[in-house]
């Protein structure tokens, strides 16, 4: 006989029974559409792997409200719905009553898991996780192979610089570039390269072995200025009391404050245009985040953007994220190739999006993460004291 899920933890009710009760079933966190502002679709999952509504923000919402109000539901059905969720926070942003639907959605995985229904895609790669300290399944000391080998020990640096497994993993190459504009631009920093943040264990429901890692990891980062080079990194990290700042923000920051010059590469041709793909991770951030700053930094060097409403809060989700490529492979790569252009240079400031999009583009289109981008197109330098 199958497994039913026939409650909800006391935890669960007390967070979320106001949003299961106020939801008026206005479906725009499934299918509204509003071009003027930005929003041509709002749910990745429905767009690209299933139409059925339980698959969206509001299934999750009456799937809550159903087991709540005693309803036995089929937990591997309900697993297969709610952990094919990408967790991008779309059907948030486009719900009129600020409901928390996608918030659910990752609870009810936490519900799921105390009845043991995480679904094997999943479950295998709970358990590469777990074997190899990152999402990767790659050994333990592949996290630092980016790092020089002649790389001085910073021991009383300012500055930490925390990699995370997206950008220390499976090439390095964003922490390797990060970790060089830094140079270039005379910060030293203590590099922690071997840690993982526990955001891939938190997205699969495990928030508390999740949390558990960032505080572990922010024990580790002493200095008083922590940059991180992954993005989902940056936001599991503030859940441990730490303010970290990406790199690229941290080179906003200093070209805008004059401290750094940013200048083209004289002897590498300039891309005619680029398009920077939205990080689910930076949806909520409005004009002062870390996306509207590189949108800003790049179009005062003369940089064309493709899309010049970036960072668009409405823009679809990758697929990288929520254990969708793990879960459902197909869909995860067409989600990606809807957030690219058909040819040219595509750009993203989250390394684990850069990765994903990387693996599933067309041989027309060349995607970067943000520092591999900034690395090979600009020179970097500090400015002269006066
Ligand atoms: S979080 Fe994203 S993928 Fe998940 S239900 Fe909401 S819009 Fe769909
Ligand atoms: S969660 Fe919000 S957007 Fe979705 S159906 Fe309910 S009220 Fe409408």
């Amino acid at each position: 006989m199958s497994k039913t899920i026939t409650q909800l933890s006391e935890d669960f009710v007390t967070r979320f029974a106001r949003d299961l009760y106020h939801c008026s079933s206005c479906n725009y966190c499934v299918d509204a559409v509003w071009p003027e502002r930005g929003m041509h679709a709002v749910c990745a999952t429905l767009e690209q792997h299933s139409r059925a509504p339980g698959y969206s923000g509001r299934g999750y919402i009456e799937a809550a409200r159903a087991i709540m109000e005693g309803q036995a539901l089929d937990a591997a059905t309900l697993a297969d719905r709610v952990f094919s969720c990408t967790t991008c926070g779309n059907c948030e942003a486009a719900c009129p009553l600020g409901l928390r639907p996608a918030t659910i959605g990752r609870a009810l995985r936490e519900e799921l898991l105390a009845v043991d229904a995480l679904p094997p895609a999943l479950a295998n790669a709970r358990d590469t996780f777990i074997a190899h300290g990152n999402p990767y399944g790659l050994p333990r000391d592949q996290r630092r192979a980016w790092l020089p080998d002649d790389e001085p020990v910073a021991q009383d640096a300012a500055m930490s610089l925390f990699t995370g497994c997206a950008s220390a993993l499976p090439t390095g190459a964003e922490a390797r570039a990060g970790h060089a504009l830094l140079k270039a631009a005379g910060v030293t920093v203590a590099v922690v390269s071997d840690a993982c943040c526990g955001a891939p264990l938190a997205e699969l429901g495990l928030r508390r072995e999740g949390e558990a890692l960032a505080r572990a990891a922010a024990a580790r980062l002493g200095a008083a200025e922590v940059l991180v080079a992954g993005c989902e990194c940056a936001a599991q990290l503030r859940g441990a009391n730490l303010k970290p700042r990406s790199i690229v923000r941290w080179l906003c920051d200093a070209v805008t404050a004059g401290q750094v010059d940013l200048h083209w590469k004289d002897d590498v041709a300039r891309p005619s245009s680029v398009r920077l793909v939205e990080s689910c991770q930076h949806k909520r951030d409005g004009r002062d985040g870390d996306e509207a700053a590189v949108a800003a930094l790049l179009a005062s060097l003369g940089c064309v953007l493709l899309n010049e409403d970036f960072p668009n809060r409405h823009a679809t989700c990758c697929g990288a994220a929520g254990g969708m490529p793990a879960m459902a492979p197909a869909a995860a790569a067409r989600m990606a190739r809807a957030c690219l252009p058909p040819t040219g240079l595509a750009v993203s400031l989250d390394a684990r999006c850069a990765n994903h999009l990387q693996a599933c583009a067309g041989e027309d289109v060349e995607v970067l993460g943000i520092a591999s981008f900034i690395e090979h197109y600009f020179r970097v330098a500090a400015r002269p004291v006066p």
